[in-house]
């Protein structure tokens, strides 16, 4: 089946995401210097089996109510079943998104498919330019010129995409030199991503790719203005707000991201097992349990910011390294709207998704699914269902 492409229209009203994340593995054929995943035993690196990650989507579609689905991995294209689970996807209302390298989809027959399995869009990753992307990723040949193939085949099928880029010291130059090939190609979207030492990297005090938030703040803001001269959505994913002065409205720690519409649904992204599309204050407590899960905490200047109520402050390994005294409080009252500088942002979202689910009934097991995602643990990756391989 191919999905009607949803109309997108440039919105400032920020309501919860309706969007679930599955992972289908942690299976990749390139090795991203910063990747969560590098130290993970291949043993718990099988693919998802197929019934299990339908059995994910009816619950995501049908008893928490979400109307789009990312796909993680690993890098998903290489699930053998990917298209399957993608086009189950699309056949219960929720709409899909790979998020991809990109570098298979240069055979545009392998595009295609997608197209054909009802693919809503992919999220591609975009580390550099040119030499930087082999660099940054360690495995591969001719890694750019097949990411590009990739975009111009999307173009070539009118599959949308956006692009994702992890800030790190190898790429900060580049970040302008991103933000115009997203509108030279026709991204949609470019999500200016912090690494985050988050999982195995947590206890590692000095990390050689990583950027202080005031060494990237100069590109990155010059990089944001490029993005809107452009017509692209520009977002900034974990760096503190008082970092970009004057494109606040672009930055989204975890109290934010619950706000956009390409983000992950708390509810469902953790199995929360709450029915339905949560109220506000239950996304607020949840962006709480984010915020400690992933250990940031407020640094000393936080304690007079009037944005600290909303606001994750810096993740714990990054104040070991470098302290606290980037941190620039906001004077006034506290701020108790996440939404408070977001709501400035004009963002792409969609006409309505279908609420009611594509016209069918509620099946009434999609109720009594197991738990889609590992229990939340701190020693765990939250979110992530590692898979175990048989034993042969
Ligand atoms: S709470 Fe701290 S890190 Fe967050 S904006 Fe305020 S000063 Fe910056």
């Amino acid at each position: 089946m191919t999905t009607t492409p949803l109309p997108p229209v440039w919105s400032t009203q920020r309501q919860p995401t309706r969007r679930g994340v599955l992972w289908l593995g942690l299976r990749c054929d390139v090795r991203c210097k910063f990747c969560y995943d590098e130290l993970v035993s291949s043993r718990e690196k099988a693919w998802m089996p197929v019934g299990e990650a339908t059995a994910a989507l009816d619950k995501f579609r049908h008893f928490y109510g979400n109307e789009f689905v990312d796909f993680m991995g690993g890098e998903p294209t290489l699930h053998p079943q990917a298209l399957d689970i993608v086009a189950h996807a699309a056949r219960i209302g929720l709409r899909p998104t790979v998020i991809t390298h990109g570098m298979h989809l240069a055979a545009l027959d392998r595009a295609r498919a997608y197209v054909e399995a009802g693919i809503h869009d992919f999220l591609v990753s975009i580390h550099g330019i040119g030499d930087t992307v082999a660099e940054i990723h360690g495995r591969g040949r001719d890694n750019f010129a097949r990411q590009m193939a990739a975009l111009d085949n999307l173009n070539t099928l009118g599959v949308p995409f956006r692009f994702n880029v992890t800030m790190i010291r190898d790429n900060l130059t580049e970040l302008e030199a991103i933000a115009d090939l997203a509108g030279e190609k026709g991204a949609r979207v470019v999500n200016f991503l912090t690494f985050n030492p988050y999982f195995e990297w947590t206890a590692q005090p000095e990390i050689e790719f990583q950027a202080r938030h005031s060494d990237i703040a100069p590109y990155l803001a010059r990089a944001i203005d490029r993005c809107t001269a452009h017509g692209v959505e520009a977002n900034v994913r974990y760096m503190p707000p008082c970092q970009l002065p004057g494109r606040e409205a672009h930055v989204y720690t975890g109290y934010q991201l619950p706000y956009d519409p390409h983000e992950w649904d708390y509810n469902s992204w953790y199995d929360a097992g709450h029915e339905g599309p949560p109220s506000p204050q239950w996304y607020g407590e949840a962006s709480q349990r984010q915020q400690q899960r992933h250990h940031y905490v407020h640094v000393p200047a936080c304690g007079g910011c009037a944005l600290q109520p909303v606001c994750d402050g810096f993740q714990a390994q990054y104040v070991a390294r470098w302290g606290g005294d980037e941190a620039v409080p906001y004077a006034g009252p506290p701020i108790t709207d996440p939404t408070h500088f977001i709501q400035g942002q004009r963002k792409l979202s969609y006409q309505q998704a279908d609420p009611a689910g594509d016209g069918t009934a509620e099946p009434a097991a999609a109720k009594t699914h197991v738990g889609t995602h590992l229990p939340v643990g701190d020693d765990g990756r939250a979110g992530v269902k590692r898979v175990r391989a048989t034993a042969p």
